[in-house]
């Protein structure tokens, strides 16, 4: 079996920055990527593909090229995990050993929990931004559309940027508001949750926009089942007492996101918590019954918002705590549960939403965070993709150092040497 100092799952956002954060600190780890894609995706601009704003290709790049040239790829999926015997599984049967293992292959997007959806997807009005291939779609519908009815969809939480399904809606009725036809489109917002944003404090900016728009709220909702051709959605609506109901509702353009979880082969792995995500310390992102295991990203247990914003403090706190491990240290490195969501609320504003556990508000700008604003607009569209390419995936750690225990944490074994 080969083995390896670090081995990483997944050459996501989470995979890429975290082996560029070891590698900035420590360039002769032997580290090896397991990713089956020939392509990486900077997810954070699909939103703003379904806006016109952005072009595709602008979100697409060679996972060659993403993936830290020090380390090794492995075109490959895992399967399995057998962490007691520090071994991975792949998809061809063969095995990974390592010293410490990062577990980061995102969430999986389940088109199935809607009846009728993947039939119909891309075609009869029916997109999402939550796929490469239908953003494009998305800003096709926008423009075409000049009067009917217009839904947008939120499945339960948790889901990746969660304020993802919202961000779609203002970004369209400001569109429609500006060719003069928002009049005569009924917007309405069909929520799985009870509230518009999970942290109170963006909830009052946000309902001005909901306002300004004309647009409908309704919560307890849940997208059950699609009709494409026939233009009819069926949704799950609960009310204050529990009771549920079927409401049927027509559409000339449904926006939806996709119900989200972890991924079959983690859920079903020794590693997941009773949800199927990785369990992880909340502040060293070290797994709690293997030492030698971190997770980070989408997968991760951790209750943060799941963001790339997210990722990027994560990966330096990961990537030192790894290296305390390899050398027989407990880690020291804390992450605060900080994440962030730019709420696109219209062309060239932005609600720069920044907290940590519990809500807690962690601005990186000394302004109120609930204004919306221009300078937040060109942060997301102007200067994130560079942030994110050439900073956050190459170890460039701005603005990003992390937390520490105040005393040192009491010796751990190292786990043993790589024996190539
Ligand atoms: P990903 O980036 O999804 O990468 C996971 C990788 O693991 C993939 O390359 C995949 O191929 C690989 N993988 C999967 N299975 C296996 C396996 N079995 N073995 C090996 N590898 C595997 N975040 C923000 O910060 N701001 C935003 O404004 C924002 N907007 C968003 C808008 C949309 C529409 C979407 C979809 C996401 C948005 N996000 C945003 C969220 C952000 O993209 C994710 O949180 C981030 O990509 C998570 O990184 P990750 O590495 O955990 O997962």
């Amino acid at each position: 079996t080969q083995r390896y100092d670090v081995l990483v799952v997944g050459g996501g956002a989470a995979g890429c920055a975290v082996t560029a954060s070891l590698l900035k600190r420590d360039p002769h780890l032997r580290i090896a990527v397991v990713e089956p894609r020939e392509q990486h995706y900077y997810q954070p601009g699909w939103t703003l593909v379904g806006a016109g704003i952005f072009d595709r290709a602008q979100t697409e790049r060679p996972m060659g090229k993403c993936i830290p040239q020090a380390a090794q790829w492995i075109r490959s999926a895992v399967a399995a995990f057998e962490p007691d015997q520090q071994r991975v599984v792949l998809e061809d049967g063969n095995r990974l050993g390592y010293r410490t293992l990062v577990v980061c292959p995102g969430l999986s997007l389940n088109w199935d929990a809607v009846e009728g959806l993947r039939e119909t997807l891309g075609k009869n009005g029916v997109t999402s931004n939550y796929k490469f291939e239908l953003a494009p779609y998305t800003w096709q519908l926008v423009q075409n559309l000049r009067r009917g009815r217009a839904l947008f969809t939120q499945p339960p939480m948790p889901i990746k940027c969660a304020g993802a399904p919202q961000k779609a809606m203002y970004l369209s009725c400001d569109w429609w508001q500006k060719q003069g036809v928002l009049s005569d489109i009924d917007v309405e917002f069909c929520s799985s949750g009870a509230v518009l944003f999970g942290v109170s404090t963006f909830v009052p900016p946000l309902m001005n926009y909901i306002e300004r728009y004309g647009a409908q709220l309704s919560f307890n909702t849940t997208l059950t089942a699609v009709d494409g051709p026939a233009h009819k959605a069926w949704f799950k609506q609960v009310d204050a007492q529990g009771n549920s109901q079927t409401v049927e509702k027509s559409f000339d353009f449904l926006h939806v996101v996709p119900h989200q979880q972890a991924p079959a082969f983690v859920s079903q792995s020794p590693l997941a918590n009773a949800d199927g995500w990785v369990e992880a310390d909340h502040e060293t992102l070290r797994h709690p019954r293997y030492g030698n295991i971190f997770s980070l990203g989408d997968v991760c247990a951790a209750p943060n918002a799941k963001t790339a914003a997210a990722v990027r403090k994560q990966a330096p706190v990961v990537a030192e705590n790894v290296i305390a491990v390899l050398a027989g240290k407990g880690p020291r490195a804390l992450y605060d549960g900080y994440g962030s969501c730019p709420l696109t609320v219209e062309r060239g504003k932005v609600i720069l939403a920044e907290f940590g556990y519990g809500g807690k508000l962690l601005p990186t700008f000394p302004l109120d965070p609930v204004v919306p604003r221009r300078l937040a607009w060109d942060l997301k569209v102007k200067m994130m993709p560079g942030i994110y390419f050439d900073m956050m995936l190459r170890g460039r750690e701005w603005l990003a150092h992390p937390k520490h225990l105040p005393h040192e944490p009491l010796a751990v074994e190292a786990p043993p040497a790589c024996d190539f």
